[in-house]
Formats: C-alpha cells, structure tokens, sequence
C-alpha cells in the first residue's frame, strides 16, 4: 500500500448506518466503497435460486465455489453481478435478509469470501463495511470503526427502507429479524460480529448520516489523517 492509500474499516449490526456512512465517507475521501455484506447476500441469492438449505455447508460451498460476484462502483453507489448479472436490487429482498446469516456462518463460505475481499481492498484507497474487516479481512486497517444504534432504532430504520421499497412489514417483525441476525452474527464460531481491540466505537442513534462521516473524519485525522496512513498493508 502507498502512502496515503488508507484502508478504512466499519463493522457493527444490521441497520446500525455501516453502508449509508461508508458510502458518503469514501465519496468525501475519493476511495472506493466495498459494502462485504452486499458480497454474503449475492451468495445467499445464488445459494436460495439453486434451492440449497442454507444450513447445508457442503452444497453451499459448491454454490460459493461457482458463483462469479463482483462488485462495480455505479453512480447510486457500488453494483453487485451475480454470474454478470445486475442483482444490486435482488440481494435487498427480505428472503436473503431473513437467510444471509446463516449462509454466512460456514468456514467455508468465510474463506472463500475472505480471499475475494483483500483481493477487493489491495490498492488500498478503500472504505471497506461489514462484520469482521477490522478483526478479521483487514486487520492492519489504518482507522476502524465501530458501528451502534440500539436495536430499536436499527429497526426503525430498516422497516422506512423496506417500506419505500413498497414492502409491507411490522415493526415488531423487523425488530425481530433483526434481533434474530444480530444472534446469529454476533455467535457464530468463525469471524463472529465483534469490535477490533483497537476500533473507535461510533454510537449513530440519533444522528444523521452527515454528522457521523464528520465524527469519523475526525478519527481519521486523530490518527494523522491521509498521510499518516501506513505504507503496507
Ligand atoms: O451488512 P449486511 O446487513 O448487508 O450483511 C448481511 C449479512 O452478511 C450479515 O448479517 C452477516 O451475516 C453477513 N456478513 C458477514 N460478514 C461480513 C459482512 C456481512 O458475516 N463482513
């Protein structure tokens, strides 16, 4: 990695703003945005068209193991192809919300997804968001953060996105599925939902998008800003 190519890592639960603040932070900072969690639910899409149990590790490894994902940066944000598809849209339906955690729990998918995401996040120049980038994908990552919001507000901002999706759902049910992922993630035996020892913990309840990319860009600069981004990764 090049001086000031910084590698910059958020993780934290479902709907805590991972993807909406990576999103604006790499378009403040010119880096490429990779959203891993777009990566997990094309295989989770790939895995249910094929009508392999989730829960069964060999099929799904053989599924990941097929499965051409790429992601492309667009102009609304990053596009995922599915075996050159444009499955940016599909990956959102609520069947691979309610399926993506468990397709996410087998080593194997872990480390064949694990593989692509450094590949993804050579240059550096990178904003990347998921579960484990800072313990696990990139754990020499100059700035990691940290990502919370109370469940309850995690849910409400998931049922406004589903909803102008035109999805009729509850708020008792998105609470619930996303109680459900945060427990699945949070205890699973390989790359678990957990903060790096070192990761600046960034709590977004009550606070728009704007006003958490400024928090982190502050992180950013407490650790020398661009240019004191290390020189390998
Ligand atoms: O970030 P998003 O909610 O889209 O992620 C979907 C799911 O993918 C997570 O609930 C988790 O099970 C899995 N995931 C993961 N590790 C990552 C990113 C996502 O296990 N780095």
């Amino acid at each position: 990695m090049q001086t000031g190519k910084c590698s910059i890592a958020i993780d934290g639960p479902a709907g805590a703003g991972k993807s909406s603040v990576a999103r604006l932070l790499a378009k403040r900072l010119g880096f490429l945005h990779i959203d891993t969690g777009a990566l997990y639910r094309a295989l989770t899409l790939e895995v249910l068209r094929n009508s392999v149990k989730p829960t069964d590790a060999q099929e799904v490894a053989k599924i990941a193991e097929q499965a051409n994902i790429e992601i492309t940066p667009g102009s609304e944000g990053i596009r995922v192809l599915l075996n050159g598809e444009d499955v940016t849209k599909a990956i959102r339906e609520p069947m691979v919300s309610e399926n993506v955690s468990l397709v996410a729990q087998h080593p194997e998918v872990r480390e064949y997804l694990l593989v692509l995401q450094r590949q993804l996040a050579a240059d550096g120049g990178t904003v990347m968001d998921g579960r484990d980038i800072g313990t696990v994908v990139l754990p020499e990552a100059d700035l990691k953060i940290f990502l919370t919001a109370s469940a309850e507000e995690r849910a409400r901002r998931r049922m406004k996105e589903l909803r102008a999706q035109g999805y009729k759902v509850t708020y008792k049910d998105v609470l619930l599925s996303i109680r459900a992922r945060d427990n699945l993630d949070a205890e699973r035996l390989v790359a678990p939902l957990r903060a790096a020892t070192d990761a600046v913990p960034v709590d977004t309840t009550g606070k728009d998008v704007d006003t958490v990319v400024e928090e982190i860009l502050g992180h950013l600069s407490t650790v020398g800003g661009l240019d004191g981004c290390s020189t390998e990764q």
